[in-house]
Formats: structure tokens, sequence, C-alpha cells
């Protein structure tokens, strides 16, 4: 009996509480949220079966959504005697992965064995800022991996990838022209190349060239330079090499008189000569003063050729070095130029192609520049008649006259060594002598001009 009345007794207390205290409910007691997202208090209600008890729940905590991290939110209701709770946690969290940001290309072409030189990288995440430091890279065999991880765990990699390979072809240079011109007997100076590769630097010795000129035969050679890098990339460069014949046929028995190291006073009594005689010659110009620049204005306008024999005349400056000579000659090219308003294009060597006094000052010097001067469109002549003015006969007017009459020859273009400059007043007397004997005799006179068959020695030097 007594045992009945307490169950009767324990039910109707729970039937007071079920009946009596509020329940206070919340839509959801567990909340996630990203960072910086607006957090907002769910629904919440407090009520028994009489009553809503809702106004009078106190909401206690508070959720820092710019902070990652777990909040719990309390709701509180103060029933007579007793404290009702109910508990929300909110989970504020970060999933955005880090971003990271790589310098320069992602696909990189190394040349074999080159390492790759950083171009740099940074790493940043909304969250946490820069990461750059956090960064861990990895290099593999094709590729490197950089990877970042943030406070939240988020992590994130980014590829580079690394080829080691050249494809690149090597670069030859050819040393000196491309199309070289000399005269049949002439040497051919090879002038060698050189080559450089993307990957593998200097490789000029690796060059081989091949092909000959055969300068006893008229023709065009071709010198073909090769190179190939470690790669095997291979360059091809050619070099085209005219062997020209010097023409002996055409202007047989034509006499060309020149006249050289002037002008001078003498020349205007020569010039006086020519005129009478109705004859042209040609004048191997050197830089003298500006007082008889008109003595070679005089010589243009009357027909004769003007030709350059170089500014100084001087063996130990012209033949020292190309780069002399070449400036040497432009000085008295560019005096004839302002003169006569012309470009001269003859040329005669001081001493002549076969002098042999160049080689004290540098050798093979000759060679280099009787090639040279073609390359750059002169022409340049010796002579086959040696008046011997400038030695033995230089005040000899009788063995002037022998030396030239004595040489001529029906059969050859007869291009007459002969000097205008001051002193030389034998050659002046022996001049009309010699015009008329070459009038007497059926020879034609004429001055030297791009038509006239070169008339060169060979190179001794
Ligand atoms: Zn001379």
């Amino acid at each position: 009996m007594k045992r009945i009345v307490s169950i009767i007794l324990i039910i109707l207390v729970l039937i007071l509480i079920y009946f009596f205290i509020p329940k206070i409910k919340l839509d959801s007691t567990e909340v996630t949220l990203n960072y910086n997202e607006k957090y907002s208090e769910g629904k919440v209600s407090a009520r028994n079966v009489f009553k809503d008890y809702t106004k009078d729940v106190k909401v206690l905590g508070k959720v820092d959504t710019k902070k990652v991290g777990k909040y719990k939110i309390n709701y509180v209701l103060n029933y007579g005697m007793l404290i009702l709770k109910k508990t929300k946690t909110v989970n504020v969290v970060d999933k955005k992965n880090p971003v990271i940001t790589l310098e320069g290309n992602t696909d990189i072409t190394l040349c074999p064995g080159c390492k790759y030189e950083e171009e740099g990288f940074s790493a940043t995440d909304e969250y946490d800022g820069d990461l750059t430091d956090k960064v861990i890279k990895e290099q593999l065999k094709d590729k490197i991996v950089y990877t970042v991880e943030d406070s939240s765990k988020n992590r994130v990699s980014v590829e580079r990838k690394i080829k080691e390979e050249d494809k690149e072809a090597p670069v030859i240079t050819l040393n000196g022209y491309e199309n070289v011109t000399i005269y049949k007997g002439n040497v051919y100076v090879e002038e060698g190349a050189s080559a450089t590769d993307n990957c593998d630097g200097d490789i000029t010795s690796l060059i081989e060239i091949s092909g000959t000129v055969d300068n006893t035969k008229v023709g065009v050679y071709e010198i073909t330079y090769t190179v190939k890098d470690k790669s095997g990339n291979t360059t091809s460069v050619k070099r085209k090499v005219s062997v020209i014949y010097p023409p002996s046929g055409g202007g047989n028995g034509y006499i060309y008189l020149t006249f050289d190291d002037g002008p001078s006073n003498l020349t205007l009594d020569i010039l006086d000569i020519l005129k009478e005689e109705g004859v042209k010659a040609t004048f191997f110009v050197t830089g003298q003063s500006d007082s008889t620049n008109y003595i070679i204005k005089r010589a243009y306008d009357e027909g004769h050729t003007i030709a350059l024999h170089t500014y100084s005349h001087e063996y130990s400056y012209v033949y020292s070095s190309v780069d002399n000579y070449f400036a040497d000659l432009n000085r008295i090219s560019n005096k004839v130029e302002n003169i006569i308003g012309k470009k001269a294009n003859i040329i005669r060597f001081p001493g002549g192609s076969s002098n042999t006094v160049s080689r004290n000052y540098s050798v093979g010097i000759m060679t280099r520049l009787t090639g040279e001067v073609l390359n750059k469109g002169y022409r340049y002549f010796d002579w086959n008649v040696d008046a011997d003015d400038a030695g033995g006969a230089y005040t000899d007017s009788n063995r002037i006259y022998l030396n030239v009459v004595n040489n001529l020859s029906h059969y050859k273009a007869n291009v007459v060594l002969m000097h205008d400059s001051y002193g030389h007043t034998a050659t002046r007397d022996a001049l009309r002598n010699i015009i008329q004997y070459g009038k007497r005799n059926g020879y034609k006179f004429a001055s030297i001009d791009d038509s006239t068959p070169s008339v060169v020695h060979g190179v001794n030097n």
C-alpha cells in the first residue's frame, strides 16, 4: 500500500514538472560560420503549458566573427528558485585556402645542367595575411612544388615546370667579309670565325672549316663554317671567295701614263704638255698643302683621272695596320672628293702591291690590303713599265725616255710609272718625247678608268 502511494506521488510530481517548468527551445545548439560572416541569434522560445517566458530569457555570451574559435552562448531563465539554462555552440572557422603567386614564368626551359634561379613567390591568406615565410619549396625532377598551409590547416600547392633542353642553335660570326674577292695568284687569307651558343658559351674552338680556294683558277669558291653545340644543334655559315682574273687581253697597245706622289708645281708643266699632245693620263695623288688643290681640279677638268696614293705616303704608318692604311686612304679620298666632287676608286699602294718594305711594319699586310681594297670597291693598279725616275734615272731625261720606250709592247696594256712630285724636272723633260714616240709607233693613250684591264704585281708580303 505504502509503495503504491509513493509511485502515485512520483507520477504527480512528474506531471507537475511537465506542466509548470518552462522549456527553453533553440532552433539549433551548434552553428558553424565562416569568419567575417554575420552572426544572428536564431529563434529562442521559453514556455510552459500556461505561459510564454521568452522575453525573460537572458542571452549571455558573445561571438567575435573576426576571430576563428569556439564560442558558447548561454540562454538563461530564472524561474522561481530554479535557474533554467541552454547552451549554443558557435564555431567561427576559416575554410578559405591561401593563395600562392609565382613571379616569372611557370614553364621554364633551362640549358642542360643549369640550375633554376628562383624568380620569386609570395603567399597570402585572407585570414592570416602574408604567409610567404611559411612556403615550403620542394625541388622535384621536372618541377618545383610550392606549398603553404594557413593557421586553419587549409593547404595549397602550386607548381613551376622545369624542362632541361637546348633547342637554340649556335651563332657563327665571320671575321672579315662575307664576300671576299682576290685576284688570281693572290693568296686567300682565312680569317676564321667565332661562335657562341646560348647554353655552351664561346664555342669558337669547335668550328670546322671546310672548302678550299684555288687561287690559280678564276672562280667562285665557298668556305663553310660549321659548329655543333653539346645538344647537337648545328649552324653553318658560308663565305664566298671570288678569284677574279686581272684581265690583260683588252687594252693591248695602249699606253697609260701615270704620275705618282703629286701634285706639285711641276704638274702644271706636265698638264700643259698633255694638253698640247692631246693625251689623257692618271695622277695618283697624295696629301699636299691646300695650295695645290687647284692643280688637282685642273687635271680633273682637263679629263685626266684623279686616283689615290694615300695621304701621308708614310710606309711606317700606312703599313703598320689595316686600320691605319684605311684611315690614311679615307683622308686622301675625302680631300679629293671635296676638290673634284666625285669619289675616286682607283688606287695605287705606296711602293706597289709587290713591295717588301711593309714587312718591316706588319707581316702579311699586303696580302690583307690587296683583298680588302677590292672588297671596299677600289681597284688597285701597279705598273709594268718603270721609268725609274724615282731611282737611278731621277735627273736623266734621256734614261727616263729609254726606260719607257724600250719596255713598251703592242701586246700588253702599258702602265707607265712616273712621278710628278717636286724635283722631277727630268720626267717633265722626257714626257713629250715619250708621247711622240708612242704616237709614231702606233700606240694609243688613255687614262685609267673602270674599263682598264688590271695591271697588278704579285704580292710579296
Ligand atoms: Zn709613291
